[in-house]
């Protein structure tokens, strides 16, 4: 199927490695120029290299910057011509105790996973409603829906995000200019986010991380972990001209790990 999208541009936030890479590939593979960012350079370049590799016909501009601060943020936004396409993603906070969480790190976790993608909204998406085109993609997390006891402060910044997105998106003078905003939320994708995930999980149980890491991989219906690739699938999807009807929806992808019915 072709997507419709050749041609246009996307900022793919903290796109080096794992999910924001994958939806960065899929993009470029549809022809979609990109400007990625990321904090860490050595990645970035090569991932840019890669991804210029995979598609000559392309523009990919790799921008070194931490998203979740006004220079990063303006760093990237300076290097695109015009954003189309908005992969709003960033690191999640560290797991733990809500007992022993700052304010400090609150703030941190609202800055990165709230208030980042709604900036960068705020940024985008008027001349997205002018144009008559926008897809917004929010990288969320499975436990938005079903919630991680351990992952309170992405529980509660993910939410407050998802919330504001819900109201957002249903404006009729965002909806009706074929501008979109859905939230795709991931369960266990083999990143390496996953792997120091699992680390962390065998450290704290004593056991070795091969017996942690085929636990988790057996507790999914699915009996394995996603492939980032089918993350960055789902997404140029929703980033596509065939998805003009779809906004405001929590996609959730978790191999079937959610119980519920809806
Ligand atoms: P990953 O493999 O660790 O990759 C994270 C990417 O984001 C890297 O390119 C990293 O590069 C970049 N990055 C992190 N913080 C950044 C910042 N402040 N500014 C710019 N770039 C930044 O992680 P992932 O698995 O793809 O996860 C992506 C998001 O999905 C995270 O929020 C995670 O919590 C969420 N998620 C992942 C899973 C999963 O199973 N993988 C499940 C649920 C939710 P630098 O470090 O060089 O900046």
């Amino acid at each position: 199927m072709d997507l419709g999208i050749e041609g246009k541009w996307a900022l793919v936030c903290a796109a080096s490695k794992g999910l924001g890479k994958s939806c960065a590939a899929a993009l470029v593979a549809e022809g979609v120029n990109v400007v990625i960012t990321a904090r860490g350079s050595q990645a970035l370049e090569a991932t840019a290299e890669e991804l210029q590799r995979s598609n000559p016909a392309v523009q990919v501009i790799a921008v070194v910057g931490d998203i979740t601060t006004a220079a990063g943020r303006a760093a990237a936004l300076s290097a695109c011509p015009q954003v189309d396409i908005l992969i709003n993603n960033a690191g999640g906070p560290p797991p733990g105790d809500f007992r022993t969480w700052s304010r400090d790190q609150w703030i941190d976790a609202l800055d990165a996973n709230m208030l980042t993608p709604i900036e960068l909204i705020k940024m985008l998406i008027d001349p997205m409603i002018e144009r008559g085109f926008g897809r917004i993609v929010n990288i969320t997390l499975g436990a938005v829906k079903a919630p991680i006891d351990i992952l309170g402060l992405s529980n509660g910044a993910r939410s407050g995000l998802t919330g504001f997105i819900a109201g957002l998106a249903r404006q009729p003078a965002i909806a009706s200019r074929n501008v979109t905003i859905n939230n795709l939320l991931p369960g266990p994708f083999d990143t390496d986010r996953l792997k120091s995930t699992m680390k962390g999980a065998a450290a704290k149980s004593g056991q070795t991380v091969e017996v942690v890491t085929e636990a988790r991989r057996k507790s999914n219906p699915s009996l394995r972990f996603g492939r980032p690739e089918e993350f960055g699938s789902m997404c140029a999807y929703l980033c596509s001209a065939h998805a003009g009807f779809y906004t405001g929806q929590n996609v959730l992808m978790d191999g079937g790990a959610f119980p519920g019915t809806f």
